[in-house]
């Protein structure tokens, strides 16, 4: 538009000086160009994004090498995809479901493909996503044909009235909205079959209880290019879990909770220890009301409350400045962060 009219001012001239005019008002174009691209980049807001794949432990004996690479890949993969999208100047939400999208996928982890299996042989899949801004929440519990649970979290959030479904109900909105459904074979791999056969032995011998396997639950925080904050979590649960039971990770405020005001966590461990604690909001209130430092707050609640009640595991969680704490009273959470500033690490022990 603009150039159109210059091009008509400068067209009134005569020859010589219309190029010359020309020429300065294409040069006064690129200075006001780069000005305002000078300025945008002065206000740009950092962005980070940590994921978790459990805090499930792995005997550092039975690590081998290989396999600690193949989960470090797993786990840089999602994150790389997750910060992508923040730093094309996408959203916290879309960053967060988009790296637990891509740890469903992999058979490596507990969510989606390759989710541990209940006492009876099958899987089925809790998941939550939160939006910081508003806050506006959604989940999803005990699903077993949904292909990618956290996108069916999000659908209950975007396009329902709900928090919470569960069972055939969720199902029945997930084909409403078109969802992709598989059939439970899906998220069965030999490694689960092989855990839960050894769950059941043991608990045959010892009246054990379900243990959480190795790794492990998924989950995302991410603050965006505007401060918004999100948080999602999507895990199989418990091997040989009974049929029926829930989690803390769908459950919000328990293994996942965000609001723009404090912060957004994602937990994993011991469900039910994470549900009496109501361990993610507890880390947020602490932040909102007590002012708390994030690392402080997350200290607090998983050294603290979490352990004297004997719970297991640890969370990772993002404040409205930025700032990212990952942490654990476990032998180890699969984790990686990356941000704005150049900070991008893949850790598993401590
Ligand atoms: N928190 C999950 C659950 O209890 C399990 C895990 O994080 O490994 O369902």
């Amino acid at each position: 538009m603009k150039l159109s009219l210059l091009w008509i001012g400068a067209s009134t001239a005569g020859p010589q000086s219309s190029t010359a005019w020309l020429w300065r008002a294409l040069a006064a174009c690129v200075v006001a160009a780069a000005g305002a691209a000078l300025a945008r980049a002065a206000d740009v807001k950092p962005v980070a994004i940590a994921i978790h794949g459990g805090a499930g432990v792995i005997d550092r004996a039975q690590m081998t090498a290989e396999r600690e690479a193949s989960y470090r890949a797993g786990l840089a993969t999602a994150l790389d995809a997750g910060y992508a999208v923040l730093e094309r100047g996408g959203s916290s939400l879309e960053a967060v479901v988009t790296a637990v999208r891509v740890m469903e996928d992999d058979p490596q982890f507990n969510a989606g493909r390759g989710a541990v299996l209940t006492h009876q042989g099958a899987a089925e899949l809790d998941a939550a996503v939160m939006d910081g801004e508003g806050p506006r929440a959604g989940a999803v519990a005990g699903v077993r044909h949904v292909k990618n649970p956290i996108e069916l979290a999000r659908l209950v959030m975007e396009r329902s009235p709900h928090v919470l479904l569960v069972g055939d109900g969720a199902e029945e909105f997930a084909l409403e909205q078109g969802v992709v459904l598989v059939p439970n074979s899906h998220f069965r791999t030999e490694l689960r079959v092989r855990e839960l056969e050894q769950a059941v032995r043991e608990e045959q011998q010892r009246r054990k209880p379900a243990v959480p396997p190795g790794p492990g639950t998924v989950g995302a925080v991410a603050i965006d290019r505007a401060g918004n904050l999100a948080a999602a979590t999507s895990t199989g649960g418990l091997t040989n879990k009974q049929h029926g039971r829930v989690g803390d990770s769908p459950l919000i405020g328990a293994g996942t909770y965000a609001n723009n005001e404090s912060c957004a966590v994602s937990g994993t461990g011991q469900g039910e220890f994470f549900i009496r604690s109501v361990v993610a909001y507890d880390i947020c209130a602490l932040l909102q009301y007590k002012h708390l430092p994030l690392a402080a707050a997350v200290h607090e609640v998983i050294h603290g409350k979490l352990q004297r009640l004997g719970g297991e595991g640890g969370v990772i969680a993002v404040d409205r400045d930025g700032q990212i704490a990952m942490d654990f009273n476990s032998g180890g959470m699969f984790r990686a962060v990356r941000d704005s500033r150049g900070r991008r690490e893949v850790a598993i022990y401590r």
